[in-house]
């Protein structure tokens, strides 16, 4: 599954930041809640996910969470929500009653924007119609579904644990359940698949009507097992032809692609990752969890979580694993990792408010970028070119100091 990006952003070594101007305003607030467990861990997955036990420690996670979130209270006083994000993991793996104490909890603590968007994460075979509608009543308002794929050998393969017929299922509980906003994760690139194999996939997604589609190529990540025995996955060249005919197939029945893997229909691009993309505040929660904060000084920090869940829930252990305030020589490379994953980019405008750093500071890179085709000619935007998007490591590099 594509999960939340707060799962790994780059963590720098530890110089003394540099003084910044304060920033004129600060930037929308999120929240990101880690629930690690999944009913079996697959073969690719390399996020923080762990085998369940039978019983889960639910009442007991949900109380770490709601201490592990007032120790960031100090930073974030007088601010809202505006989207939360359950990801993991498999948070639907968690009861509607312990989320719903959770939820009501993070409520209690930090006021919720009147429009705020509240994302979980479902993987089929782990809940059914009731849950769905429990989950909604509790004012969860979208689901984020892992189908993966609606092929049962490819589902094998990948080690999930559900079959194509439940994946399909799975959208019309959601609908059913009055989740009129709802994403399905599709991969493509997967063991011995065929153009014609991947284009059946994204038909079969695209004919269940979700408002949103994470697309995305499989990646053999260390730290898996596929990464120690590797699949047979398709050639170059077939990889090519899955992401133009996909592309494509999206575009003709209305998903726009606005970020790398992310095509959504108008107006339902999801506030939560677009938060992150255009370096706004997230505050992370949860084993393993990171988090981002701007302060009205100019500092901007990242956090992260203690990872294993037995030692986040052991008391004697902190739920911060560490904090690292951004310097302004890492600054301009952590806004534009994020910004240039969107298809459009960012307000060039947003730099400097999201940052405190002089845009000028970019004009010397952002020039070679151009000159390279790496980056659009528009002096409003940060925004790469479709060349830049495929080359987006080479793009960065150019802005590291
Ligand atoms: S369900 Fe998602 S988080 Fe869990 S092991 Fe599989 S890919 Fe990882």
């Amino acid at each position: 599954m594509t999960h939340d990006s707060s799962a790994s952003p780059l963590i720098f070594g530890g110089e003394a930041p540099s003084p910044r101007a304060a920033l004129p305003t600060l930037p929308p607030l999120a929240l990101y809640i880690h629930i690690p467990w999944c009913v079996r861990k697959c073969p690719y997955c390399d996020f923080n996910s762990h085998t369940a036990s039978p019983v889960l420690p639910e009442e007991e996670y949900v109380d770490a969470l709601l201490a592990d979130l007032d120790q960031d209270l100090h930073a974030v006083y007088g601010r809202e929500l505006s989207s939360i994000f359950f990801g993991g993991g498999t948070p639907s793996l968690f009861s509607a009653q312990a989320l719903g104490r959770l939820l009501k909890g993070v409520e209690q603590r930090i006021p919720f924007a009147s429009d705020i968007e509240i994302t979980l994460e479902a993987n089929p075979g782990t809940f059914e119609q009731e849950k769905f509608i429990a989950y909604r009543a509790l004012g969860i308002n979208r689901l984020s579904i892992g189908i993966q794929s609606f092929q049962q050998e490819k589902l094998q393969a990948l080690g999930r644990i559900h079959n194509g017929d439940e994946a399909i299922r799975a959208a019309g509980m959601a609908r059913q359940a009055g989740f009129d906003n709802f994403n399905l994760d599709l991969m493509h690139g997967l063991p011995d698949q065929s153009l014609d194999d991947a284009l059946d996939d994204l038909r079969q997604a695209i004919a269940l009507k979700p408002t949103h589609l994470s697309w995305y190529q499989l990646t053999l990540e260390p730290n898996t097992v596929f990464w120690n025995q590797p699949p047979t996955l398709p050639e170059d060249d077939t990889l090519w032809d899955i992401q133009e005919a996909g592309q494509a197939l999206l575009a003709e029945h209305g998903y726009a692609q606005y970020e790398v893997s992310a095509y959504a229909q108008p107006g339902r691009a999801a506030r939560h990752n677009l938060n992150y993309w255009s370096f706004g505040d997230f505050i992370g929660i949860g084993a393993g969890a990171h988090g981002k904060l701007s302060h009205p000084d100019g500092r901007i920090v990242r956090t992260w979580k203690t990872r294993l869940p037995k030692d986040y829930l052991n008391p004697a252990k902190q739920f911060q694993a560490g904090a690292k305030d951004l310097t302004n020589d890492e600054l301009p490379f952590e806004f534009l990792m994020n910004a240039l994953r969107l298809t459009d980019g960012v307000e060039a405008r947003l730099y400097a408010e999201r940052t405190g750093l002089d845009l000028a500071s970019l004009d010397a890179a952002r020039r070679e970028a151009e000159q390279s085709g790496l980056m659009q000619v528009e002096p409003s935007r940060l925004a790469a070119t479709a060349r830049g998007q495929l080359f987006l490591n080479d793009l960065l590099q150019k802005f590291l100091s």
